[in-house]
């Protein structure tokens, strides 16, 4: 059945190819975005556009009668959480329990919220399950947490239909849509910055963590498989239940092995530098997702480093050509 649906951050990287996923699915979707970190021209052919703030554009959208709201807006730099928490109380848990009240107010009965593997914090084993503690270690992930317990006591007592999806490192991109953060800060968009030029070379944030090669390892999931995971998440929501999936490949990849497969897609030397580790970063981050798989049916198509690097370097070019 063709659903009303309201995507908040759909000019913004993962955003743009859900939205763009759901028309081609014959959703209806009007995209709201105060494009602070996303672009106009990134929003999909085909949906509708409203320019403001998540939460107050949204509410005044929803007296017009929507099946849900997919709730991608946010500020995500773990770094500038540290330096400037208010912004991530403000920006991601205020708007979000705005977002909700006007929900509650009128009667929308889905919600698809964009969690992270940062609730989790560094990790007692691996690969982490959804039972595993949250302990964030960023103020990014305990706002993403803290919108994460709200979810879960509004759907309780409200009867929303919630599921909050915890994304390990998105990648890849999908048609025109792609990532194009102007202050980037993700390790494949930033290699692939050394094979255009736009870098002179990529920094290796620490090689003496307790892994094969010294590099941190990461879960990197392809962002067409992450947007088929919120259309099966919109089908299986249930009211008054609340619902948490982690998304990824399953498959960790080092720091190493990732500036690799860029070599190899690339064909550019790619020099690298080892720097201190970065704040923060956990050694392994690597998901379990067989929650999302038993219970949503989900299956991840493009799991192969090499075809996620491959599809961010072609998107990178066309970006560049256009
Ligand atoms: N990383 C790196 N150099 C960079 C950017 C990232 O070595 O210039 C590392 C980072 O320390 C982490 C991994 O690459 O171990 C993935 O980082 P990213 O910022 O892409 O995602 P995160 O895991 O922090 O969400």
């Amino acid at each position: 059945k063709a659903l009303k649906l309201i995507v908040t951050g759909g000019a913004g990287y993962v955003g743009s190819v859900c939205a763009a996923r759901l028309l081609e699915a014959g959703h209806e979707v009007v995209v709201v975005d105060d494009l602070s970190t996303g672009h106009a021209d990134a929003v999909p052919d085909g949906a509708r556009f409203v320019e403001g703030d998540a939460a107050d554009a949204t509410a005044g959208l929803l007296a017009e009668g929507f099946d849900g709201v997919l709730h991608f807006a946010a500020t995500s730099l773990v770094g500038e959480s540290m330096q400037d928490p208010g912004k991530y109380w403000r920006g991601n848990v205020f708007t979000a329990i705005r977002l909700l009240d006007a929900m509650r107010e009128h009667g929308t009965p889905r919600l698809v919220f964009s969690s992270t593997a940062a609730t989790y914090g560094e990790p007692e084993r691996s690969p982490i399950p959804e039972t595993a503690p949250t302990m964030p270690t960023n103020t990014y992930g305990a706002s993403k947490l803290a919108i994460d317990h709200a979810i879960t006591s509004y759907a309780r007592a409200h009867g929303l239909a919630a599921m909050s999806l915890r994304y390990f490192n998105v990648a890849g991109a999908y048609g025109r849509y792609g990532e194009r953060h102007t202050v980037e800060t993700h390790l494949i968009p930033l290699v692939l910055q050394v094979a255009t030029g736009h870098r002179e070379q990529i920094q290796i944030f620490g090689d003496d963590y307790p892994t094969e090669d010294g590099t941190a390892i990461r879960d990197y999931i392809h962002v067409s498989d992450l947007a088929d995971a919120h259309l099966l998440a919109l089908q299986h929501a249930e009211r008054g239940v609340h619902r948490i999936y982690n998304l990824g490949n399953g498959t960790g990849f080092s720091v190493r092995q990732v500036i690799e497969a860029c070599r190899e897609v690339t064909g550019h030397a790619i020099p690298a530098a080892v720097a201190p580790r970065r704040e923060g970063d956990p050694a392994i981050l690597v998901a379990a997702s067989d929650r999302a798989r038993e219970e949503l049916g989900w299956k991840p198509e493009r799991t192969d480093l090499y075809g996620i690097v491959a599809d961010a370097w072609r998107f990178t070019q066309e970006r560049a050509q256009a």
